[in-house]
């Protein structure tokens, strides 16, 4: 299994942080030691002092395949969920000044935090709602429809280069809002006006 990220998916978190809006997909993986165990606190790691939250839509491929077309992309998937890409921004920045890859700042233990998976049949993919709460407030607001690459396009993208297998994740990027935790935050994370999990911060 692997986890497949997008970068800059939406416009207005790439102009945020001071970044282009990409012409192709902004690719990156995380590893499975990356999931955070359900149930489990998310903790900041020593080597970081500027962790942020990235709420995203995740995909489950269920069916794998390679060079798929974007016409045949919505077949493989039939799940969708949401997910936290926790950046470790401080690392992530010191990283892109030196153009070096972005894994230590993306892909270490707890990084990834994935929801249940609910039939994609059930949601509007092309309208779906989705935001986040910190410590009772929200501070994170997303649409899909503000995507710059669809579900579809960014199967049909990835698959060019690495062929997908049934149970992989794909973390879809987040839109603006995207902040800092610290120590005793929850999050709260909603898809529509369903909680789908919650998080303490340690
Ligand atoms: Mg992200």
């Amino acid at each position: 299994m692997k986890i497949i990220c997008i970068g800059r998916n939406y416009a207005d978190h790439a102009k945020e942080l001071g970044n282009e809006i990409p012409e192709n997909p902004v690719i990156f993986m995380k590893p499975d030691t990356a999931i955070l165990k359900k149930g489990s606190d998310f903790y900041i790691p020593e080597f970081s002092d500027d962790v942020h939250y990235e709420l995203e839509v995740v995909l489950k491929i269920s069916k794998g395949g390679k060079y798929i077309q974007e016409e045949n992309a919505d077949k493989h998937y039939d799940e969708i969920g949401l997910g936290i890409d926790f950046t470790a921004r401080d690392l992530q920045t010191q990283l892109k000044a030196k153009g070096l890859p972005w894994e230590l700042s993306k892909a270490f233990d707890g990084s990834a935090v994935i929801s249940e998976f609910y039939k994609k049949q059930d949601f509007d993919m092309k309208n779906l709602n989705f935001s986040l709460i910190k410590n009772k407030e929200k501070v994170q607001d997303g649409n899909t429809s503000l995507m710059l690459f669809s579900p579809e396009k960014i199967i049909a993208f990835v698959s060019q280069y690495f062929t997908l297998k049934v149970g992989d994740f794909i973390f879809t990027g987040t839109p603006k809002g995207v902040g800092k935790v610290a120590e005793k935050d929850i999050l709260e994370a909603f898809l529509e006006d369903k909680k789908v999990f919650d998080l303490r911060i340690q």
